[in-house]
């Protein structure tokens, strides 16, 4: 099968040449961060300007993962050491699978509600695309990619805890599912790495959870 089906000439470097390139670094950041050493290595050398990071990195894995770190990133017991080091594996392979071969197939849908999808047969690794990923901003488009991989790398089909469309999530408050659940669940892999892009900020994802005041 070949490599792209479907896409026009425009789509297709958005795609290659935006949309993966920015999955992976977004995933080389989620494991640079989320690295006890690196983090006590960075604060031992440039002392409390990390601290901030550092709070969000843990402020995002106790909400969404269930992962409780201490100031200093360290997991602050054995359970939470395992956790983290099963989700730092998980993103590994998630971000492996980005350097492996994997068709993408646009489909013309006239009512798309979903912007991209996997087969439920986890061995088929094709991410099908509709109209509706193009309407996306870069960085969703980005986290959409690491969503769809996760589910054929990961093996974990459905979305426990969310349903397939949850709404009103802001990212790095994620949705308290706990680790075994949270783990199994595809978002909860885009929001870690929507919560700890530089550019994220968390305003306009709690202002549409608002409701609108008469
Ligand atoms: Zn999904």
């Amino acid at each position: 099968m070949q490599e792209y089906t479907g896409f026009n000439g425009e789509a297709l470097e958005l795609i290659r040449d935006t949309n993966i390139p920015e999955a992976k670094s977004m995933l080389d950041r989620v494991l640079i961060l989320t690295n006890a050493h690196t983090n006590e290595v960075s604060k031992r050398t440039l002392g409390a300007m990390v601290q901030p990071q550092i709070d969000k990195t843990r402020f995002a894995l106790r909400h969404i993962f269930g992962i409780l770190c201490n100031a200093d990133m360290q997991p602050e017991a054995k359970v939470d050491e395992l956790h983290l080091n099963k989700l730092r594996t998980n993103y590994t392979k998630i971000r492996s699978s980005f350097d492996a071969f994997f068709p993408k197939v646009f489909l013309e849908r006239d009512n798309p509600a979903m912007a991209a999808w996997v087969s439920n047969n986890l061995s088929d690794p094709t991410v099908n695309f509709t109209k509706l990923y193009f309407d996306l901003s870069e960085m969703d488009q980005a986290v959409t990619l690491i969503h769809e991989r996760a589910h054929t790398i990961l093996r974990i089909p459905g979305h426990p805890g969310t349903g397939d469309s949850p709404v009103c999530i802001v990212p790095n408050q994620g949705k308290k599912l706990g680790f075994d659940v949270a783990s199994r669940n595809a978002y909860c892999y885009e929001w870690l790495a929507t919560s700890l892009h530089p550019n994220y900020d968390p305003t306009p994802y709690e202002d549409a959870c608002k409701m609108p005041t008469h």
